[in-house]
């Protein structure tokens, strides 16, 4: 199963998903590649596969992404081999923006999309100088972006607010359980009972 978390910058999607993943070890991250500069505190191959603009282009061109953009005047891209490695691993969560969303979606029909908000645009904006991890004009850039994409909410299967943390991240895992339990995903789970009862046979 594929779940593809979409929200503004700074709404706290790297926070929520590494809580979520922090409590599902059957859960896989997507590695993108990115040409944005490594930012403090990150390191290659866990947040991103640090690359610089001639080496993603090599890959556009030799068709290694699943999807890519431009996100904030820099390239973000899933490629090919980290979703079928991780994929055949267990449930993939994947962060990308709105255009890589609609990517995926067309590509992986089932895919589970959720888009993450934060309270309030104030709020937004707090938590983007809080993290401190940008210049101010990169900031004033991504709350541009925010008010556009926000727009597009109604592509998206689920809503989640980040308001408080760990409500937040309950109601990622109620999406993740509410789809694991769905019929359709446990077909192969409900197999052996369903035989059993067949048989008729035991207690
Ligand atoms: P994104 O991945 O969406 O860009 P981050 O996960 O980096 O966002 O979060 C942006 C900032 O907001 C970080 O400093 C993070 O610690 C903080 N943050 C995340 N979720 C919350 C929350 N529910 N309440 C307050 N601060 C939050
Ligand atoms: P950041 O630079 O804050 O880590 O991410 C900026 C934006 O790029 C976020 O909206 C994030 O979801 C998006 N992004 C990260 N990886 C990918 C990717 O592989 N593809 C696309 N389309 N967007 C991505």
């Amino acid at each position: 199963m594929i779940f593809v978390v979409c929200g503004p910058s700074g709404c706290g999607k790297s926070t929520l998903i590494g809580r979520v993943l922090a409590r599902h070890p059957d859960l896989r991250f997507s590695v993108s590649h990115t040409t944005r500069p490594r930012r403090k505190g990150e390191r290659d191959g866990r947040e991103y596969y640090f690359v610089s603009r001639a080496a993603f282009e090599r890959m556009i061109v030799r068709g290694r992404f699943v999807e890519w953009a431009v996100v904030h005047g820099c390239h973000y891209g899933t490629s090919k081999a980290e979703v079928e490695a991780k994929g055949k691993r267990g449930d993939l969560v994947l962060d990308v923006d709105v255009q890589g969303a609609r990517s995926i979606r067309a590509r992986f029909k089932d895919a589970v999309s959720l888009f993450v908000l934060p309270p309030r645009y104030a709020e937004l904006r707090k938590r983007l100088f809080a993290r401190g991890l940008d210049d101010p004009g990169t900031i004033r850039a991504r709350l541009a972006n925010a008010r556009r994409e926000i727009r597009h909410y109604r592509e998206f299967d689920y809503i989640v607010i980040n308001d408080d943390l760990n409500a937040a991240v309950g109601e990622f895992e109620a999406v993740i359980l509410g789809q694991r339990c769905r019929r359709r995903a446990r077909e192969g789970a409900i197999r052996p009972i369903l035989q059993s009862f067949r048989a008729g046979k035991g207690k």
